[in-house]
C-alpha cells in the first residue's frame, strides 16, 4: 500500500512494525557511529508516546548465509535500551525460524507489558534481497500497521520495504519524510545550484550528473572520477585509479563550461626506499609513476569561489583518498567550505557513506542543512530512479 503521512489518530494503541536503518559501523560489539540511530529516534518516541507496541526491524551489513553473530543487531538493542531508558526485547532468529513462533513470543511478552521489540538482522533471510511475497507477508503478520523510516534502503527492492506493504496500512516515518522534503529542495532548487561530486567511480555518479545537469550552474568534480576526464583531455594520469568503460559520459561533458575540473592535484609515489612521497603538481605535470590522490590547493581555492556563488549546494563523494591523512586536505577543506556556506545563505545537502565520514572529520556537520542517511538512495532519488520502498 502507498505510504501515508504518520498520523496519531491512525496509529494510536496499535502494534507497529517499524523499518529503520540501524546499519551502523560496529566493532567488537561497540557502536562506532550512531548518527543513523539518533535520526531514527523521533519516530520511535512518537509511536511509544501514542501507546503503540513497536517492533523494530533493520538490516546490518551483508551477511552471506543466515545467522552470523558478526551481523547480529544485539548491540543495537543494548544501545537503544540505554538511550531510550527502557528495556528493548531482542528477538533473535535464523533463516529456519518461523514467524508464527516469533509472533507468539511477542504476544506473550506484550501481555506482560513489554512495549518495544527489536528483530534481528532481516538479511538473515534470503528473501530479503528481493521482493519476496512470502517473507513480506510473514513480516506484515506481526503487526497491525507498517511504518517505513529506512530511507537508505528505499531504493532497493527488498521485502522489508516493498513486499511487506502489500495489503498493510503503511506510513512514512518522520526521518523518511524529512529526507524527501529536503531532497525536494534539490529537485526544485534555489539557483544557482552547484553540484560537488567526487568519489571512486564516475559510473555510479553519472545518472545524477545527467539528471541535474540542466538545473546546475556548475558541477565541480574531484576524487578519482576526475581521472577519466583528465585522461580524456590528454593529460598523463600515471598509475591513478581509472574507471574503464565510462567513455560516453566523459565525452558528453568533457568540453562543457559547467563542468569544473581540478587544475592541480596531490600525487603520491614511492621513492627508491619504498617511502610514500607526496607532491603538489599541476594537472599537466603528473608523471608515469604518480598516483593522483587529492585535489591541490589552487583547485580548493577555485572550487571555493564556485561554492560561494551557490544558493543550493549538493555534495556527494570525497575529493580524494581522505582515509589516508596525507590526502585528506582537499576533502576536508571543501567540506568546510560547503558547511560554512550552508551556515550562511545557501541550502546545503550532503550524502554518501564515505562523504559523511569525511564531513565529520571536518567537524562541521552541524552546519549543514541536511546530512542524508542514504548514499545510494539519495543518488537514486535525485536521479529520478524508482524507489520501491516509497512508491
Ligand atoms: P560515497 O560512499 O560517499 O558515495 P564513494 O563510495 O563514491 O563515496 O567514494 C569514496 C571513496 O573514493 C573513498 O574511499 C576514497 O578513498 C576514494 N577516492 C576518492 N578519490 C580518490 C583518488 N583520487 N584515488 C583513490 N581513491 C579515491
Ligand atoms: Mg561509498
Amino acid at each position: 500500500m502507498k505510504l501515508q503521512k504518520l498520523d496519531k489518530n491512525k496509529i494510536k494503541n496499535k502494534r507497529v512494525l517499524l523499518r529503520c536503518d540501524f546499519n551502523v559501523p560496529i566493532s567488537a560489539g561497540k557502536i562506532r557511529e550512531d548518527f543513523k540511530i539518533k535520526q531514527s529516534l523521533k519516530t520511535i518516541v512518537f509511536l511509544l508516546d501514542n501507546n503503540c507496541e513497536v517492533i523494530l526491524l533493520s538490516h546490518l551489513g551483508q551477511p552471506k548465509e543466515g545467522f552470523d553473530k558478526k551481523f547480529s543487531l544485539k548491540p543495537i538493542a543494548l544501545y537503544l535500551s540505554k538511550i531510550l531508558a527502557r528495556k528493548i526485547d531482542f528477538l533473535p532468529y535464523d533463516k529456519y525460524s518461523k514467524f508464527v513462533d516469533i509472533k507468539k513470543e511477542i504476544n506473550t511478552k506484550s501481555k506482560n507489558g513489554q512495549k518495544i521489540f527489536l528483530l534481528d538482522n532481516i538479511r538473515f533471510f534470503d528473501g530479503e534481497g528481493r521482493d519476496c511475497l512470502r517473507l513480506g507477508k510473514s513480516l506484515a503478520s506481526l503487526a497491525d500497521v507498517y511504518v517505513n523510516d529506512a530511507f537508505a534502503v528505499s531504493h532497493r527492492t527488498n521485502s522489508s520495504v516493498s513486499a511487506v506493504r502489500r495489503n498493510k496500512p503503511s506510513f512514512a516515518g518522520f526521518l523518511l519524510n524529512k529526507e524527501l522534503e529536503n531532497l525536494e529542495k534539490i529537485i526544485k532548487p534555489k539557483k544557482p545550484l552547484v553540484l560537488v561530486m567526487g568519489g571512486a567511480k564516475i559510473a555510479s555518479k553519472a545518472p545524477i550528473i545527467k539528471k541535474l545537469y540542466d538545473k546546475s550552474s556548475y558541477i565541480l568534480l574531484g576524487g578519482a572520477l576526475v581521472n577519466n576526464f583528465l585522461k580524456a583531455k590528454g593529460f598523463n594520469i600515471g598509475k591513478s585509479l581509472f574507471d574503464d568503460g565510462s567513455d560516453k559520459i566523459v565525452k558528453t561533458y568533457l568540453n562543457s563550461k559547467k563542468i569544473i575540473l581540478p587544475i592541480d592535484v596531490v600525487v603520491g609515489f614511492k621513492d627508491s626506499t619504498g617511502r610514500m612521497i607526496k607532491k603538489i603538481k599541476s594537472v599537466s605535470e603528473v608523471s608515469d609513476n604518480d598516483f593522483i590522490y587529492d585535489i591541490g590547493p589552487e583547485t580548493i581555492s577555485l572550487f571555493s569561489k564556485y561554492i560561494k556563488k551557490a544558493r543550493t549546494v549538493v555534495w556527494n563523494g570525497p575529493m580524494g583518498k581522505f582515509e589516508d591523512s596525507n590526502f585528506k586536505k582537499g576533502t576536508v577543506m571543501i567540506a568546510s567550505q560547503i558547511a560554512t556556506h550552508a551556515r550562511g545563505s545557501a541550502f546545503g545537502v550532503v550524502g554518501g557513506g564515505e562523504t559523511v565520514e569525511a564531513l565529520n572529520l571536518s567537524g562541521m556537520s552541524s552546519y549543514m542543512d541536511w546530512v542524508s542517511t542514504g548514499g545510494g538512495a539519495m543518488l537514486d532519488y535525485l536521479s529520478g530512479e524508482k524507489m520501491p520502498g516509497i512508491n
